[in-house]
């Protein structure tokens, strides 16, 4: 499902989450954790203004470990709580609990001393499409409630639910847009399947992919395909495109005479990547990030 982002969009979905935030007490931002940053509305800090906030990593189960960590100091050294999931296999509700009462502990502890009965705790759940809300929110109701797929703009009665018993979420999450004017964010999120392909032509989504596998996982590309070698420079184009014939080859990607099809190649490649066949692949590194967008870590 593509959402098509028009300014009016934008400004209704961001008028809406701002509408919202005087009835929580903290936002639950989710993000891809292969992407982190990609996957980040680019206005978050200003829509959010000064609420509470956790940062979920959720997709975490295909994101590489090593990178996820270095992704969670990152959003430690901005102060934000970052705490990986996943929103299929796990049920990360205790700890998203336990993490925003830890968040919000001065209120808790002042209506404690005015003698008061903690109040439940309201959140709302933002991100981007695809990133997982809908899979989510219906993990931690316990039950199918949010629709996968909402639209931005599309309102309905919303409706708080429970979460045991010290945690109430919106039923209906925040959708945010993603940092389209930014070419390698779009290419990150359409490698990752955050954003379907239409907008980019899938062989130079297929060929963005390859050449960061063959710069950061050669070894998992290698074994995945049954690659003898790879190119030494993945800005080589020619080789690297080289490496997606030969994979097109492998799995049968021919067009009539025997050619590869490299149109076919490019989706068996970007079908096994988006699974987790080749392992657990990040696609963005905090350094990376901070070498391409100089000193502006929004
Ligand atoms: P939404 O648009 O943000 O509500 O995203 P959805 O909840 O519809 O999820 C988009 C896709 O991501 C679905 O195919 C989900 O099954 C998948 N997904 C969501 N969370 C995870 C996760 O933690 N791990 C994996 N592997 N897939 C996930």
């Amino acid at each position: 499902m593509t959402i098509q982002w028009f300014p009016g969009h934008m400004t209704r979905a961001r008028r809406q989450i701002q509408d919202k935030l005087k009835l929580i007490d903290l936002a639950i931002e989710l993000l891809d954790a292969r992407v982190p940053l990609s996957s980040r509305n680019p206005m978050i800090d200003e829509i959010l203004q000064h609420k509470p906030r956790l940062v979920l990593l959720n997709k975490s189960d295909l994101a590489d470990p090593e990178a996820t960590k270095r992704w969670i100091e990152y959003f430690a050294a901005q102060g934000l709580q970052a705490l990986p999931i996943d929103a299929v296999a796990g049920n990360p509700s205790r700890e998203i609990i336990q993490r925003s009462k830890q968040l919000l502990s001065a209120k808790i502890e002042a209506q404690l001393r005015k003698g008061m009965k903690p109040r439940t705790l309201r959140g709302l759940i933002v991100g981007i499409p695809n990133v997982g809300k809908s899979t989510l929110i219906n993990k931690m109701a316990g039950r199918k409630i949010a629709a996968t797929g909402d639209r931005p703009g599309v309102t309905k009665g919303q409706q708080w639910i429970k979460v045991g018993t010290e945690m109430e979420l919106l039923d209906t999450p925040g959708i945010l847009w993603p940092k389209f004017e930014d070419q390698v964010v779009g290419y990150r999120l359409a490698a990752t399947g955050a954003i379907k392909e239409e907008i980019l032509h899938i062989t130079e989504i297929a060929l963005f992919a390859m050449r960061y596998l063959v710069g950061n996982y050669p070894e998992a590309l290698k074994e995945r395909f049954s690659l003898e070698s790879l190119p030494q420079d993945p800005e080589d184009t020619d080789a690297v495109v080289a490496v997606m014939e030969e994979v097109g080859r492998k799995r049968g990607a021919l067009l009539s005479g025997g050619r590869v099809d490299l149109e076919k190649a490019s989706i068996a490649i970007l079908r096994e990547l988006r699974a987790g066949k080749l392992g657990r692949i990040s696609m963005e590194l905090p350094e990376e990030v901070l070498e391409f967008q100089g000193t502006d870590l929004r």
